[in-house]
């Protein structure tokens, strides 16, 4: 998709520190972390938001929890750690491509409502 941060990412166009990449998944920091450890894990695909999620394209929302269990693992993030979606405009989304935060790191206690 043109003007997408995020496909621009995936297609190397914009640099990006990868921790995870597969043909269909992409894993990298996010550029401002909220917590000691904040990653975002997109589907390369342009799905917009989590909206658009339908059988056609449940399978890579799938494929992303299973590279953020992997992650979890391999950073020892032991203790847990938090999974955000943010959908659309009231759901606080800011980059119009699908994408999973994985925080953590730090105790996180809050929980935003
Ligand atoms: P949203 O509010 O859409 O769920 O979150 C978008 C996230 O993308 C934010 O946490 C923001 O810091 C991150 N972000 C925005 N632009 C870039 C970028 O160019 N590179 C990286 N690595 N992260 C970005
Ligand atoms: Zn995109």
């Amino acid at each position: 998709m043109e003007n997408c941060i995020f496909c621009k990412i995936v297609n190397g166009e914009l640099p990006s520190t990868k921790l995870y990449e597969d043909e269909n998944i992409l894993a990298f920091k996010d550029i401002s972390p909220a917590t000691p450890v904040h990653i975002l894990i997109i589907p390369k695909q342009h799905i917009e938001s989590a909206k658009d999620i339908d059988s056609t394209n449940s399978v890579l929302v799938a494929k992303c929890f299973e590279v953020i269990a992997k992650l979890g693992k391999e950073l020892n993030l032991d203790n847990g750690y938090r999974i955000i979606n943010n959908c659309g405009k009231d759901g606080g989304q800011i980059v119009p491509h699908l994408h999973f935060h994985l925080l953590g790191g730090i105790q996180l206690n809050e929980k935003i409502v």
